[in-house]
């Protein structure tokens, strides 16, 4: 029996499953990543072996591909939300913020090192607040 993993993107319009195992994760921070996700990295789960099914009325989910680059975005067309797609026929790759499914595996690795940004460091030192702070 194959574990599952759900997930959807933030205006709901998405909804996908992910049937299989996840065998890698990492957080890239190549400047496409910091592009395709406005933030400072990516985080990308790889599944060699799994199968990806949507479960959405519409088909609203946009591929790009970087022209001459092995760089893929696919996303929600309505909301923009990152979402997974299927490399090369067999790898699934998801977008780990993308999944409303708890799963416990934590990062292998950051790639792309050399592109990182210099105050992309000792993040965990940060003050950290549940919320907005007071
Ligand atoms: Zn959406
Ligand atoms: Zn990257």
């Amino acid at each position: 029996m194959s574990q599952s993993y759900f997930g959807s993107c933030l205006c709901g319009t998405n909804k996908f499953e992910v049937i299989g195992d996840f065998n890698s994760f990492y957080l890239c921070h190549c400047s496409y990543c910091q592009k395709d996700t406005g933030s400072f990295h990516g985080a990308n789960l790889f599944s060699m072996d799994a199968q990806l099914k949507w479960h959405s009325a519409f088909d609203c989910v946009k591929i790009f591909n970087l022209p001459d680059t092995r760089h893929t975005k696919a996303f929600c067309t309505e909301c923009g939300s990152a979402l997974p797609y299927t490399m090369n026929e067999t790898v699934v790759v998801t977008p780990a913020g993308a999944l409303d499914s708890k799963f416990d595996m934590k990062p292998n690795a950051h790639l792309f090192c050399k592109s990182r940004n210099q105050w992309d460091n000792n993040l965990e030192l940060l003050p950290k607040f549940d919320t907005f702070p007071e």
